[in-house]
């Protein structure tokens, strides 16, 4: 039951004064003490704060007042969001001690609606990676098996959820960040359409792509995360203007009738492996067992998605990580000579090897004499990215594909070779390109015992859609493995100490 502990349940159960905020939060506090050692998810436990909000939040309850739809719900945020007095990181020693001034628009909003934070997560350096392992903290470790990898970048919000630190968390997808993390940890993941959700506040990695978006336990309780962060936000001009269909408002609709295109292209990449291969059948058959029409789509543009990211993404990167000279933010290099060796000095100190490579990759592409060859061919690779799934979405409602190629490599596995941890985000990077939704559900177990998640996709602003579909999935997929420390989460929970609907 992975309803247990979730979004949905446990504000339903606060806001009816049913079980207290402060008890949740406890709960949740002591699994973290007894298993973050071992996992490090977060960069920092903000747990005197989240006792406060908790006290609060059941301060209203008792005097009969709204606490908000997330009321007492845990949430873990990717320490790449800025919160007003707590540190925000993005894993960087350039960043290391910076207090924000403001809080991003997302983490505004959640608390508004009552959630209650519980720490700051660790994840690839500026989102650049996908296994954690790029955090100058250290890597986060796969709450289902500590030799592995979360995923990455926002490895530590996946596994907070997964391990049972958090009910739900946010993370930022930039070319996978969300989902990829979601599918190899076991938990649901999803990224909206670009503009859905405010980045006021998200330390920006890529514009063009980066999005905030959230984890859970299940679909329903994604969904109902993202129902609160989205919306229009004057704090950010790229953030649509209007108000969109709720992203819950289609649950429960069934699949019945629907046209689902499995991508024909992402059915056997480079390096994809044969359980996922077999996952993703299993789960196609599902969806047409449940009255769906599922046929292959071919979405040919999709396989130069990877190049055109790997240009776009470090260019863009290039030119925001300029802002981190030693002067306004964070760390600064002692006794240098001038204002050059200082900006020299602090910016080899502060950043790590993947980011500099991500910011000589970006700088290259758009040199003068390389611009056209690299990135302006990298944007027409976008363009047809986007004309090929209007194609493909003329004859199907949503697609079909797996998240990740493999399940969760062992620590280490990847990280000598960048072009390697590059291809986990082959299947994701499409949507990134072509600023579309998707959401990774799990589905099953690899070989080795590790998740699999298959990913939905969807046209812009087909939220609600998509989620209906990845509701379904997830009501059809083999019973989902937890996590040791999760379980022990629902120990916590016997009924009469604590509510039976927790
Ligand atoms: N893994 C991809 C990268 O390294 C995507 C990162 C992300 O989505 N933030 O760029």
């Amino acid at each position: 039951m992975t309803a247990a502990f979730g979004v949905v349940s446990i504000s339903a159960s606060v806001r009816s004064g049913e079980v207290r905020a402060l008890d949740v939060l406890d709960a949740h506090l002591e699994v973290v003490a007894s298993h973050e050692a071992g996992v490090h998810a977060f960069n920092e436990v903000t747990a005197e704060q989240a006792r406060v909000a908790a006290s609060m939040i059941d301060g209203i309850v008792a005097g009969g007042g709204d606490p908000g739809p997330l009321a007492g719900v845990p949430i873990a945020l990717k320490d790449n969001l800025c919160t007003a007095g707590t540190p925000t990181t993005c894993s960087s020693k350039i960043l290391q001690g910076w207090h924000p001034p403001y809080d991003a628009t997302v983490v505004q909003r959640l608390a508004a609606a009552g959630a209650v934070f519980v720490g700051k997560t660790n994840l690839d350096e500026f989102a650049m990676g996908s296994s954690t392992e790029n955090s100058a903290f250290g890597p986060t470790r796969n709450p289902h098996d500590q030799t592995r990898v979360p995923g990455g970048s926002s490895g530590g919000s996946a596994a907070a959820v997964a391990a049972g630190f958090a009910a739900g968390a946010l993370g930022s997808d930039t070319g996978g960040s969300i989902r990829q993390p979601a599918a190899l940890c076991g938990v649901v993941g999803a990224k909206p359409t670009y503009g859905l959700v405010s980045r006021y506040g998200l330390i920006a990695f890529a514009s063009s792509l980066d999005q905030v978006g959230p984890f859970a336990m299940s679909v329903a309780d994604a969904a109902a995360l993202l129902d609160v962060i989205s919306g229009p936000d004057p704090m950010d001009s790229t953030c649509l203007g209007e108000a969109t269909a709720r992203s819950a408002s289609r649950l429960g609709s069934g699949v019945e009738g629907l046209r689902i295109g499995l991508i024909t292209e992402m059915q056997g990449a480079e390096g994809m492996a044969d359980d996922v291969k077999a996952r993703l059948a299993l789960a196609a058959d599902a969806l047409s067992g449940a009255g769906a029409k599922v046929d292959q789509v071919s979405v040919p543009a999709v396989t130069f998605g990877l190049s055109a990211y790997y240009l776009i993404a470090p260019a863009e990167a290039s030119s925001n990580l300029a802002r981190y000279d030693g002067v306004r933010y964070g760390l600064r290099a002692p006794g240098s000579a001038d204002i050059t060796d200082m900006y020299l000095r602090s910016r080899s100190a502060g950043f790590g090897d993947e980011v500099k490579r991500r910011i000589m990759l970006g700088t290259y592409a758009l040199s003068a004499g390389y611009y056209d060859a690299y990135y302006g061919q990298a944007q027409k690779v976008r363009t047809l990215i986007v004309k090929d799934f209007a194609a493909a979405y003329e004859n199907f409602d949503v697609l079909l594909s797996p998240t990740a190629p493999s399940t969760a490599f062992e620590i280490g596995a990847k990280s000598a070779d960048p072009l390697t941890m590059y291809l986990n985000d082959v299947f994701t990077i499409p949507s990134n390109l072509a600023g579309h939704p998707a959401v990774s559900v799990p589905f099953g177990v690899g070989d080795d015992g590790m998740p699999i998640g298959v990913q939905v996709l969807a046209p812009a602003l087909a939220e609600p859609l998509m989620f209906q579909v990845a509701e379904v999935l997830e009501s059809l997929a083999p019973p989902a493995p937890l996590s040791a420390s999760r379980r022990s989460l629902r120990a916590l929970g016997a009924p009469a100490d604590r509510g039976a609907a927790l």
